[in-house]
C-alpha cells in the first residue's frame, strides 16, 4: 500500500493547499511524499463526522466494537513489511524494534476486544428497590458506564505505532464507544498514513459510520489547539512534552465546557539502590542499569533518569561498572533532529552545572543526530538546593544522587515530583529500610518495581502507566492496559426506570455480566 500524503476525514482522503514534509533523522533529508496539512476547515469536518457517528457508535453491541478492533489489528498486519520500513525511515528506530512495537499495537487492540466481551468495563451496579424500607423506601437504581464522546488523540513521537494512530489511546477510546480524531505526530506522517488506511478499511468492512475515525496530519500547533478547543471533542489523550501537555490542558480547561486531558508528560523514574543489595551485586546492577538507560537511545518515558543510593565504596563499584558498560554502547540516531538538539542542550546544562560531576559518557557516534549516553553525579545536599538537576533530559542521560545517610535519602524522595515509576533494588536485609520508603514512593509514583528496571511496560489488566503530575495530568488514570478505558467513560444511573426503557445491559433478563448486585460483586 502506498503512502497517500493525504488527510483521512472519515472515508475521504483529502488534499489541502498547505503541505509539510517528513525527514530522515539519520541524514536530516526530506522524505517523499509531501503531506497535506490540516487547517480549521478540516478540523471542523472531522469533528462534525465524529459527532454524528458518536450517537450510533456508542450504542453498538460491544461484540461489534470488539470485531472492529480485531479487524483493525488484521488490517495493520496486512500492511506487511512496508509499515516497519516506513516507521524506520521516519524515526530511525530499528526494524526489529518496530516489528515488536507492531505486535504490541495489535496485541493491545485484541486485548481491548476481549475486554469488551468480558463486560467488567461497563461497571454495572444494581441496587434493587426496597419499597418497605423504613423510614423511606429505596428506589431501584441501576448504573452502567457510557462513552464520553469524540476523543482527540495526539500521536507520540517515541512510539510511532503503539502510541500513535492505532495505539493505546485510540484502542481504549474506540473500545469505550468514542469516535477518535488523531492529530498525527509531525515526525512520522507516513507511518500514520499507512495505519490510517488500515483503520479506514476496518471501518468499511465492519460497516460502521465513517466518522468513527479521522486522521489530521499537520505540523502547526494551531491544529492541535483547534481540535482540543472544538465543542464536539469531549476528551483528549496525549503523550509528549510537559510544555505541550500543559498548553493543551490550558485550552481544554478554558473552553465554555472544559474537558479532561489525559496527558502523559514528564518522568525521571527514580531507582533506589538499597545498601545491602548494592553491596551484594553492585557490578551486576551497574551493567543492567546501563542496558535500561540506553534502550531505544533512552527515548522512553520510563527511562531511569535518577539513581539514589548511600554514598560509599559500593556505590563507586556500581559507578565503575556502569562507566564500563556505557563506554561500550554505540550511540544511535534519535527520533528527530529537534529531540536530539533538546537532548544535547539538557546534557550540556548538566555538564556546565557547578554542582554536577561528570561520571561517564558513551562513545562518540559516527552518524548525525546520535544520542551519546551520559551519566552524572550529584551530592544529595546539592540536589536539594538545585532541583533543576532533576529536570527530565529525554534520552540516555541519568544522574546518580549520593546520599550521606538514610535521612538525606528520605529528604530526596520527598523532593521528587510525580513519577510514572519508582524502583527499589533490595535484598532481605534491606526490607526494614524499604518499608519506610515505600509509603513515600506510593505518594510519588504510579508503579513500584522491586529488583527490576522501569523500561518495558506490560500491556495487561493490572498495569498502571500513570502517576501524579507531571508524570501525567491525572494521577487517577493509566494510559496502558485495560484500565485505560476508564478515561473515556462516565457513570450514569437509571432510577426507577421501566424495564422496557432500560439499556439492554441493565434489563432484568440481560445476559450475566460482572456486576455489583446490592453491594456484592457477582460474575454469574
Ligand atoms: P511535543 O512537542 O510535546 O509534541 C507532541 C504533540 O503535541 C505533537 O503533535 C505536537 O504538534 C503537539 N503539540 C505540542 N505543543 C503543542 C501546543 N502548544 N499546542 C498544540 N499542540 C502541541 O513532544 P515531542 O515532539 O514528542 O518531543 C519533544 C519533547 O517531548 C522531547 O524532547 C521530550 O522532552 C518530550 N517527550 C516526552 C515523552 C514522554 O513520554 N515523557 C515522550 C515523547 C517526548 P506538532 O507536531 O505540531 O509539534
Amino acid at each position: 500500500m502506498a503512502v497517500s500524503g493525504k488527510l483521512f476525514i472519515g472515508a475521504r482522503q483529502v488534499a489541502t493547499a498547505n503541505s509539510f514534509q517528513a525527514f530522515d533523522p539519520t541524514s536530516g533529508d526530506p522524505l517523499q511524499p509531501d503531506f497535506s496539512a490540516a487547517g480549521l476547515d478540516e478540523v471542523d469536518q472531522a469533528c462534525e463526522l465524529a459527532w454524528s457517528a458518536f450517537h450510533e457508535y456508542r450504542d453498538l453491541d460491544p461484540e461489534i466494537r470488539a470485531r472492529f478492533l480485531e479487524t483493525i489489528a488484521d488490517e495493520i498486519m496486512a500492511l506487511g513489511d512496508e509499515l516497519p520500513a516506513r516507521g524506520h525511515a521516519e524515526s530511525g528506530l530499528p526494524i526489529a524494534r518496530l516489528t515488536g512495537e507492531r505486535a504490541r499495537t495489535v496485541g493491545q487492540l485484541r486485548l481491548f476486544a476481549s475486554e469488551l466481551r468480558e463486560g467488567g468495563w461497563l461497571g454495572i451496579r444494581i441496587d434493587p428497590a426496597l419499597p418497605d424500607r423504613e423510614p423511606l423506601p429505596r428506589p431501584d437504581l441501576r448504573l452502567r458506564k457510557v462513552a464520553l464522546g469524540p476523543v482527540a488523540v495526539f500521536g507520540a513521537s517515541n512510539f510511532p505505532l503503539a502510541f500513535s494512530v492505532a495505539g493505546g489511546d485510540t484502542a481504549a477510546a474506540l473500545a469505550a464507544g468514542c469516535p477518535v480524531i488523531v492529530k498525527g505526530h509531525s515526525a512520522h506522517p507516513g507511518t500514520s498514513d499507512l495505519v490510517a488506511q488500515a483503520i479506514v478499511a476496518a471501518v468499511r468492512k465492519c460497516q460502521l459510520p465513517e466518522g468513527v475515525f479521522s486522521l489530521l496530519n499537520g505540523n502547526a500547533h494551531a491544529l492541535g489547539g483547534a481540535l482540543v478547543g472544538d465543542a464536539r471533542i469531549k476528551a483528549v489523550g496525549f503523550t509528549g512534552s510537559r510544555r505541550g501537555g500543559l498548553a493543551l490542558m490550558k485550552i481544554a480547561s478554558e473552553r465554555p465546557e472544559p474537558i479532561p486531558v489525559y496527558a502523559e508528560m514528564s518522568s525521571i523514574n527514580p531507582v533506589l539502590l538499597l545498601p545491602h543489595a548494592l553491596a551484594a551485586k553492585a557490578e551486576a546492577l551497574g551493567s543492567a542499569f546501563v542496558s535500561s538507560l540506553t534502550l531505544g537511545v533512552g527515548q522512553f518515558c520510563t527511562n531511569p533518569g535518577l539513581l539514589i543510593a548511600l554514598d560509599g565504596k559500593d556505590l563507586e563499584r556500581f559507578i565503575d561498572s556502569a562507566r564500563t558498560a556505557l563506554g561500550e554502547v554505540q550511540p544511535a540516531v534519535m527520533l528527530t533532529v529537534g529531540i536530539h538538539s533538546a537532548y544535547e542542550k539538557g546534557v550540556a546544562e548538566l555538564l556546565d552545572h557547578p554542582k554536577v560531576e561528570r561520571l561517564a559518557r558513551g562513545p562518540e557516534g559516527h552518524g548525525k543526530h546520535c544520542g551519546r549516553g551520559a551519566l552524572f553525579g550529584v551530592k544529595a545536599e546539592d540536589l536539594l538546593q538545585h532541583p533543576e538537576v532533576m529536570d527530565e533530559v529525554f534520552g540516555a542521560s541519568s544522574v546518580v544522587v549520593r546520599c550521606a545517610d538514610e535521612e538525606q535519602l528520605v529528604d530526596v524522595l520527598e523532593q521528587l515530583e510525580g513519577q510514572l515509576t519508582a524502583t527499589l533494588h533490595l535484598v532481605e536485609e534491606d526490607h526494614a529500610m524499604a518499608a519506610r520508603l515505600i509509603p513515600i514512593l506510593e505518594r510519588k509514583a504510579g508503579r513500584l518495581i522491586a529488583n527490576g528496571w522501569p523500561t518495558g511496560v506490560e500491556v495487561s489488566h493490572a498495569m498502571v502507566h500513570g502517576g501524579p503530575f507531571p508524570a501525567t495530568s491525572d494521577g487517577r488514570s493509566t494510559s496502558v492496559g485495560t484500565l485505560s478505558i476508564e478515561r473515556f467513560l462516565r457513570p450514569i444511573c437509571y432510577q426507577d426506570f421501566p424495564d422496557a426503557l432500560l439499556p439492554k445491559v441493565l434489563k432484568d433478563d440481560a445476559p450475566p455480566r460482572p456486576r455489583r448486585l446490592d453491594g456484592m460483586y457477582r460474575v454469574d
